[in-house]
């Protein structure tokens, strides 16, 4: 599996349209390193059509820099805004060029997301992962994972069942329970959100881990590879901040190989 970043923000992208900091400045340069779009990967597998993960309000933007044409099958981690404001765009799509569209989330995901573009369900499949489900030799499962303030999102699991490896995308997430924390050990690869490095507020009033207390988390969990994404404009991704050799930033050029 190849699995490219498409977007690395987090809710409001980088630049914040109000803010003119040092890193959403320099997100406006020509060289703009942080400039970032709202937070979704895309997955290749051997010969099944790409699976993509979100779809906030940037995906359009984000098929062209791909130079991608169409998603068949769009999973969704949760029904906020920065990952699912593309969904009727998405849908249009569907629409005009008529292949078989699939649509995946837990069922309560996939509840809300009637709710919010009721008309999706005219031309997508909705399918619910709760129990589980298998893309070729990938089988993904899904679990509840805090997300602070803001509610609760889902954790995706990818389990490869003849070469054992494990690997997590968790974009949102906050202050786990420990049961919460289970599908987080013995990971090849760890992909998780955060947005601030050090943030001042207790973690109640918050929605995401800060970049310190995810390196806390790590030193538990021992991924052997992590990627941070969701990341504000407090991060300059040209500044390591000391984090671990095995720790890096999400970027969007270099895939990440698994087998
Ligand atoms: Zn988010
Ligand atoms: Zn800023």
């Amino acid at each position: 599996m190849d699995i490219f970043f498409r977007g690395t923000s987090d809710a409001h992208g980088v630049p914040r349209l109000y803010c003119e900091c040092k890193v959403c400045n320099e997100a406006r340069t020509v060289e703009r390193v942080n400039r970032r779009l709202r937070p979704s990967v895309q997955l290749y597998l051997n010969n099944h059509a790409p699976l993509w993960i979100d779809c906030g309000p940037d995906w359009y933007v984000q098929m062209e820099q791909a130079n991608e044409r169409f998603v068949q099958h769009m999973l969704i981690t949760h029904a906020h805004f920065d990952h699912i404001g593309g969904l009727p765009q998405w849908y249009d799509q569907c629409r005009y060029v008529d292949l078989p569209a699939y649509l995946y989330a837990a069922a309560e995901v996939l509840d809300a997301i009637k709710e919010r573009f009721p008309w999706i369900v005219s031309k997508v499949k909705f399918i619910a992962l709760d129990d589980g489900y298998t893309f070729e030799e990938w089988h993904i499962s899904i679990w509840r994972v805090n997300h602070g303030h803001n509610g609760y999102s889902y954790g995706f699991r990818f389990h490869h069942q003849q070469e054992g490896i494990n690997w997590v995308y968790c974009p949102d997430s906050i202050d786990l329970t420990e049961e919460q924390q289970i599908p987080l050990f013995n990971l090849d690869l760890l992909i998780i959100g955060t947005s601030f490095y050090k943030e001042p507020f207790p973690m109640k009033t918050r929605s995401l881990y800060d970049v310190t207390e995810i390196l806390d988390c790590i030193s538990l969990w021992k991924p052997k590879q992590v990627r941070l994404t969701h990341l504000s404009h407090d991060i300059d991704t040209r500044d390591r901040y000391s984090l671990p050799e095995h720790v890096q930033y999400a970027r969007l050029k270099e895939p990440i190989k698994l087998l």
